[in-house]
């Protein structure tokens, strides 16, 4: 077993750009966790908040890794296959950070006027409000989004770098924009109270994108840019007020699991009564009672709580933090 660990070790390529992605976004993940600690925009946001699980688990780390298959080997892979490029790449001899600079532009501009249709358009809003629905945001709300969401911004985002590129530069544009894209939607969701100066007729910060997801009707067709806020500025968009959102998520009840929201995209069904079926209880029930088991072994061992839960103290940062992952 030991010895297996240790060959698993010996085979990683520390130098290769999907691992080095791995550890940049690891490490925003620890930064942006300690940094909302210490100057949150909404005070009092639980770091275990409603949904938190559902996000990390299901959305970051198993429908992302479902996603990289489908688009890539699927899709990408076969399509330049078919194409016959070979090695070639009609960009490959632009230097590297104009290649960053391009699709960086180019993309985020496409996501601007994508995500705008998609909140003018009822069926595209079925791919999107899985996104709107988290009640309380923090950096890894931005995770939550549609598998139909992420495969066709996905798919649109990096089949120009695949196909434009030969291959060893495309994967090293692929992992170095994925990288940025990774800690920018972290960044833009924290729960974080920064402000970008004049910075921020450019670049998109949390003050735009937490108001993005407010529940409040000033703002439902606002703030779609996602690493540029120039866009919302350039096209009469922007909603920049001196105040906080006061709710969060989408206006009607919405399933608080990751099957259910698929579900719930394409038929609607009555969220309260279905979440009451004996059967899903059981579900929900054995999940949270693992996590809560978890919480309990961990003060054992180590004498301390590990999830320190804080309620709703003067500023609101949800509609019903009673709800909350660990309570219900
Ligand atoms: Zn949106
Ligand atoms: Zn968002």
């Amino acid at each position: 077993m030991f010895q297996y660990i240790v060959d698993y070790f010996n085979s990683i390529s520390w130098t290769h750009p999907a691992t080095i992605s791995f550890f940049i976004i690891i490490a925003a993940f620890t930064t942006f966790s300690i940094l909302e600690r210490l100057f949150p925009y909404q005070k009092g946001l639980p770091y275990f908040r409603k949904g938190w699980y559902i996000d990390v688990i299901w959305y970051t780390f198993i429908q992302s890794y479902i996603m990289g298959i489908i688009i890539f080997s699927l899709i990408i892979g076969p399509v330049r296959e078919a194409l016959n490029l070979g090695d070639t790449g009609l960009l490959s001899h632009w230097p590297l950070w104009a290649l960053i600079l391009f699709f960086f532009v180019t993309h985020d501009l496409y996501i601007y006027w994508f995500h705008r249709w998609q909140h003018h358009n009822k069926f595209l809003w079925r791919t999107h409000e899985a996104h709107h629905s988290v009640e309380q945001v923090d950096f890894v709300a931005g995770s939550r989004s549609h598998m139909v969401e992420i495969l066709i911004n996905q798919t649109i985002e990096f089949a120009p770098i695949i196909l434009l590129l030969d291959p060893v530069t495309g994967i090293q544009v692929k992992f170095i924009k994925a990288s940025i894209d990774a800690v920018y939607g972290q960044f833009i969701h924290s729960n974080l109270n920064v402000k970008l100066g004049w910075f921020g007729y450019v670049f998109n910060g949390p003050r735009l994108h937490q108001w993005h997801h407010g529940d409040q009707v000033e703002v439902y067709h606002a703030n779609f840019a996602t690493k540029l806020s120039l866009w919302d500025y350039l096209f009469g968009t922007v909603y920049n007020p001196d105040r906080k959102p006061e709710r969060y998520g989408v206006w009607y009840r919405f399933p608080r699991d990751w099957f259910a929201q698929h579900f719930f995209s394409v038929y609607r069904f009555n969220v309260s009564k279905v979440e009451n079926e004996p059967a899903l209880k059981w579900y929900f029930n054995f999940r949270v009672n693992l996590i809560k088991l978890f919480f309990k072994g961990w003060k054992k061992i180590f004498g301390f709580r590990l999830n320190k839960r804080r309620l709703v103290d003067g500023e609101i940062y949800g509609p019903k933090p009673e709800l909350s992952e660990f309570n219900y």
